[in-house]
């Protein structure tokens, strides 16, 4: 590996003390393999094997994190090859959109998307000098190469990482056809779906009533009455469980919860339907669906997690053009006390219920979230995410969460990215920030140095198995 792009020590306490524990730590769990229990990985790359394209279409075009900080400093998204919703063209010569991210990438310098490419870089292609200008075209004739031949296949790169198990998310309208073909294949590789029911549970999400009527026909119920919806949730759950599922996710702009009396929510549910609803009754039905989902949760097992507090499509001109997920999603305060309570007072208290917990509000984790995980024997703590899927952010995570939350109230790490070459630089980067929170408490003589062994092997590796019961 290249010592230029990424350096052994990286991430590791600057003090020697503390960096020689962390580097005993870490290598007891470097190797460990990975399981990525929620994630947007493509499940046709593993279904069909393709070689992947060209290099901007497999670290540029996918990946929101890129673009959204070109888009940033002026480059439009045309340039860099994402599809219009109009079909008007956009840039498709893969050397020109490389070029444009080579020239810039010095706008990623602190950010954790540089750590994730150049640890790509090096590690999978060899690459040793840092990308540039001046650097590009070798970058892409390198990776090209690379692209073409056997091992750099999906299937091939998965058994590279080392991944145990992966998850994709699916939407309930999905038919889950990539899945059957990774299993009819025979292929070794425990690719998962996760049931992700936005689209039919957000009466706000684009196309909300069609694809009601498009649920029913799929689960074959009456999902225009309120019971014939939820059988349908039912049966999806159940077809998802059978393709390996042991969890949903949703996606909600804020905590709300809501357990209205059945009648109640009867209504409110031919209301969104009718189209004639306020954005009031929106979140209401939103909160309603929770409760609902974890009331199915406890007869399935699925395990339930809650990803709130994104603002999606902030910017109205840019998803008019480009559509969802273009990284125009920004940030909300969160509050989890109050809003989480009607669910709470259901079931919070069921040790078979189990409810991930994530949050963009930073400010929430040692005032709520912490003190809700140890709590509430429903309740865990998702990990750091998104925004603060960083090394900065993860440490934040755990000076503010341990202490009242501990380390078995958290569920070990979620790659959550669509960006497939970043898997194993992810986890890695989670590892060694745990190593050296750990080795922080060894030195400080807050924790044996054979206690710090066993959190960070749980934390690796034990917790998100169990966790997401895999
Ligand atoms: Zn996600």
């Amino acid at each position: 590996m290249s010592q230029s792009l990424v350096h052994a020590d990286r991430l590791f306490p600057a003090d020697p003390t503390g960096r020689a524990i962390a580097r005993r730590l870490y290598e007891t769990v470097r190797t460990l393999p990975i399981i990525s229990p929620h994630g947007h990985t493509n499940p046709a790359w593993y279904a069909d094997d393709a070689p992947f394209p060209d290099p901007a279409r497999l670290f540029v075009t996918p990946d929101h994190y890129i673009f959204r900080m070109l888009y940033s400093q002026g480059v439009p998204l045309e340039d860099l090859g994402i599809a219009r919703r109009d079909g008007a063209a956009v840039e498709t010569d893969a050397r020109r959109i490389w070029r444009r991210f080579a020239e810039r990438y010095y706008l990623f310098r602190g950010t954790p998307t540089r750590l994730w490419l150049d640890h790509a870089f090096a590690t999978l292609f060899g690459l040793e000098s840092r990308l540039s200008a001046e650097t590009a075209d070798g970058y892409f004739d390198r990776i090209s190469e690379c692209l073409a031949k056997p091992e750099f296949r999906p299937r091939a790169i998965y058994q590279q990482f080392n991944i145990e198990v992966i998850a994709t998310t699916e939407s309930p309208l999905d038919d889950l056809s990539h899945h059957r073909r990774i299993r009819a294949s025979g292929w070794h590789g425990r690719v998962i779906t996760a049931y992700r029911p936005d689209p039919v549970v957000n009466p706000e999400f684009d196309g909300f009533r069609s694809n009601i009527e498009k649920f029913g026909a799929i689960a074959g119920c009456d999902t225009l009455s309120w019971s014939g919806y939820l059988e349908a949730h039912r049966k999806r759950r159940s077809f998802f469980k059978d393709h390996g599922a042991t969890s949903t996710d949703h996606g909600h702009p804020t905590a709300r919860t809501a357990d209205l009396p059945q009648p109640d929510a009867e209504r409110l549910f031919l209301k969104v339907l009718s189209g004639n609803f306020t954005a009031d009754d929106a979140e209401l039905f939103r909160a309603q669906m929770l409760t609902e989902m974890a009331r199915m949760s406890l007869d399935d097992q699925m395990v339930l997690q809650i990803h709130p507090g994104s603002f999606r499509n902030h910017n109205p001109s840019v998803h008019a053009r480009f559509g969802r997920d273009i990284g125009a999603d920004i940030p909300t305060s969160t509050d989890y006390v109050h809003l989480l309570k009607p669910l709470l007072d259901q079931y919070g208290n069921e040790q078979n219920l189990s409810v991930i917990l994530f949050t963009l509000d930073e400010t929430s984790y040692s005032r709520e979230l912490a003190p809700l995980a140890g709590h509430y024997p429903a309740i865990k703590l998702g990990p750091a995410w998104w925004f603060y899927d960083s090394p900065d952010g993860m440490r934040r995570f755990r000076e503010l969460t341990t202490e009242t939350a501990g380390f078995y109230n958290t569920v070990g790490f979620n790659d959550d990215t669509r960006a497939f070459p970043s898997i194993a630089a992810r986890h890695d980067v989670a590892r060694r920030v745990d190593c050296s929170f750990l080795a922080d408490l060894v030195a400080q003589h807050r924790l044996d140095e054979s206690e710090a062994h066993e959190v960070a092997h749980d934390l690796a590796y034990a917790l998100p198995k169990r966790a997401y019961r895999l």
